[in-house]
């Protein structure tokens, strides 16, 4: 992330975006990753990891509902949920609405990340990280599903892209460490990208997953500060197949969670599987 005193910029290999900056909040490595926390005037509170946005106070939902709810609503009856990564809390906060939900572990290598935004960026975590429900752990991601004997429904990996810390949470041994966490009837998600910036992430990590997982389905949805239009998640699981649920069914069982969302809702949710022909083409 390139700083001006008015400006941040993120930068990719042809494209680069600029973000009008009130203050810079933070701008230090930790013992893991740069870590800059910034005030925008567009999107209010911005946090960087390694030059790229990762979440902000006003477009946070759009991503933490579509990444939560999806799985979520499509799993029978989810209890125990295993969050990796996703220090900012957003994640964790939209598991926590579900009344079903007797724990949710979040497995975070970063503290300070945590710490930054829950002080920063209380509005996104929401108290998340103080309910009791909430198994914080901080640990690699990749050696937690390796040493756990804990078993999980849900598992939502919010990491940042394949870089630093995080390019082990991409690898072939820790989907296989997660498949063997999942329950039967479990359902993984996670991030794959952006379908214009990191088309060989949808291709490499579909490739991958179709390989370990009897479902694997991408879905896609827009989130204004990830660059680059359309954003997209990987599906998996081993007994849900998404496009058999039924939308009526969807609607019914989101109703009664009287869960209340700004960007996410069963048309949305069905729609999101139903890809554009050139992605129809690139995962095959
Ligand atoms: N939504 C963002 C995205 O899609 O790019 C990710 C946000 S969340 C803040 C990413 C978190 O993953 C960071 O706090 C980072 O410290 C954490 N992380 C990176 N590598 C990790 C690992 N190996 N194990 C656990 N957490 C990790």
């Amino acid at each position: 992330m390139i700083e001006h005193k008015d400006w941040v910029t993120e930068k990719w290999q042809n494209v680069e975006i600029r973000y009008r900056v009130r203050s810079m909040i933070y701008d230090e490595k930790s013992d893991f990753q740069h870590m800059q926390l910034v005030d925008t005037y567009q999107y209010g509170k911005m946090l960087i990891l390694d030059g790229i946005v990762q979440t902000t106070e006003n477009d946070e939902f759009f991503y933490h509902e579509m990444m939560v709810h999806v799985p979520m609503l499509s799993h029978p009856d989810p209890k125990k949920v295993l969050i990796i990564g996703g220090g900012d809390g957003g994640i964790l906060r939209e598991v926590l609405r579900y009344r079903s939900i007797e724990k949710a572990t979040i497995v975070e290598i970063d503290p300070l990340v945590i710490e930054f935004c829950r002080e920063h960026l209380p509005g996104i975590s929401k108290g998340a990280f103080d309910d009791d429900r909430t198994d914080l752990i901080i640990e690699d991601g990749a050696v937690y599903v390796n040493e756990t004997k804990e078993r999980f429904d849900v598992i939502i990996i919010d990491s940042p892209d394949p870089i630093g810390p995080a390019r082990i949470l991409f690898s072939e041994e820790f989907y296989r460490d997660v498949h063997s966490v999942m329950v039967p009837d479990g359902i993984m998600v996670r991030q794959t990208g952006s379908t214009n910036m990191q088309p060989d992430e949808q291709k490499e990590g579909f490739a991958l997953l179709k390989g370990i997982f009897t479902h694997t389905m991408l879905y896609l949805y827009t989130v204004p500060t990830y660059i680059g239009g359309l954003f997209s998640s990987v599906f998996c699981s081993d007994s849900v197949n998404p496009l058999d649920i039924n939308h009526e069914e969807l609607k019914r069982k989101f109703t009664l969670t009287s869960i209340e969302t700004l960007y996410y809702n069963p048309g949305i949710h069905l729609g999101a599987f139903h890809v554009p022909g050139f992605m129809k083409e690139r995962l095959q």
